[in-house]
């Protein structure tokens, strides 16, 4: 791809964006320039990922073809107002943040501009991305075309409705963290049954792993998978029975409206 990439904010999503942008091989390092809050942020991604950096959020905006906000939803207003005279016509503003609407942006911009509201993950850092994305009417087929490619190539992604976008951050923008809390949860069980650490994390994430990728590869329903790990009588149906009695699958549904909640408000 031949377009500049940038990006207002370079923290944890923006990176793990870059990282997957750079290692797919679909743009050069050189076609990605960023600004963030500090100096030393800046030094550190130059030297990480050897990309353009400036100081000020304005250069960005007017280099970009295709420019990522990349900063947290309280902080878009302040930056909008930067660098809204800065925009191209034909440049694609993409936004990540939970909260943050195309009616939002068409009226802190106050001009007719392409716009993308996106919601990825942060396991786009190694390629398994997860993202969502709605668009505006200003955004040709063209400019699509080019935004998938870049979402892609740093994991899975798919078009949904804007009403849904709300409900995104609960089942993958904000889930690796409850994944991150089950496989921890997994390795001070195997710990605690003499399994030394670092093997006890590589065994539980393997075996997540390789549950999803069941999931998504035979296309069996996750409850008739389960069913076969379970023999009858056996050990696996004891530990099921303990996390149901703990709640397990109760738990993770209040999480995700506890999560839900706090988007609609941010
Ligand atoms: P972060 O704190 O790691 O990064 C924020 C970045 O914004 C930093 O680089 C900071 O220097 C920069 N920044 C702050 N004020 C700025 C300003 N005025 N101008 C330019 N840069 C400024 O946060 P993050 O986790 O990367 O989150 C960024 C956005 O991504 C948020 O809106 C969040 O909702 C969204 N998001 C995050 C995740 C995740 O897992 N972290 C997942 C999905 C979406």
């Amino acid at each position: 791809m031949k377009k500049k990439i940038g990006f207002i904010g370079c923290g944890k999503m923006a990176q793990a964006m870059i990282k997957g942008l750079i290692s797919s091989g679909t743009i050069s390092p050189k076609q990605i320039m960023v600004s963030a809050k500090t100096h030393t942020t800046l030094e550190l991604v130059k030297e990480k990922y050897s990309i353009q950096t400036a100081n000020d959020n304005r250069v960005v905006a007017g280099w970009s073809d295709i420019l990522f906000l990349a900063v947290k939803p309280e902080i878009h207003k302040e930056v909008i107002q930067e660098i809204k005279q800065e925009i191209a016509e034909h440049t694609v503003i993409i936004t990540v943040a939970a909260g943050i609407t195309i009616g939002f942006l068409e009226k802190e911009f106050d001009k007719q501009i392409k716009a993308v509201r996106s919601m990825p993950n942060t396991p786009s850092f190694v390629g398994e991305g997860m993202s969502a994305l709605c668009i505006n009417e200003e955004v040709s087929k063209e400019d699509m075309d080019d935004v998938l490619k870049i979402f892609r190539s740093f994991g899975q992604v798919e078009v949904i409705k804007e009403q849904l976008m709300d409900s995104i951050p609960a089942i993958s923008g904000s889930s690796p963290a409850y994944v991150y809390l089950f496989i921890e949860a997994l390795a001070d069980g195997g710990v605690r049954n003499g399994i030394p650490r670092e093997q006890a994390y590589r065994f539980a994430s393997q075996a997540v792993l390789g549950a999803a990728k069941m999931v998504l590869e035979t296309g069996i329903h996750p409850g008739e998978l389960k069913d076969q790990v379970c023999t009858p009588g056996g050990a696996t149906i004891e530990a099921v029975a303990a996390l149901e009695e703990n709640g397990f699958r109760a738990a993770v549904l209040q999480a995700m409206d506890k999560c839900t909640e706090k988007t609609k408000k941010l």
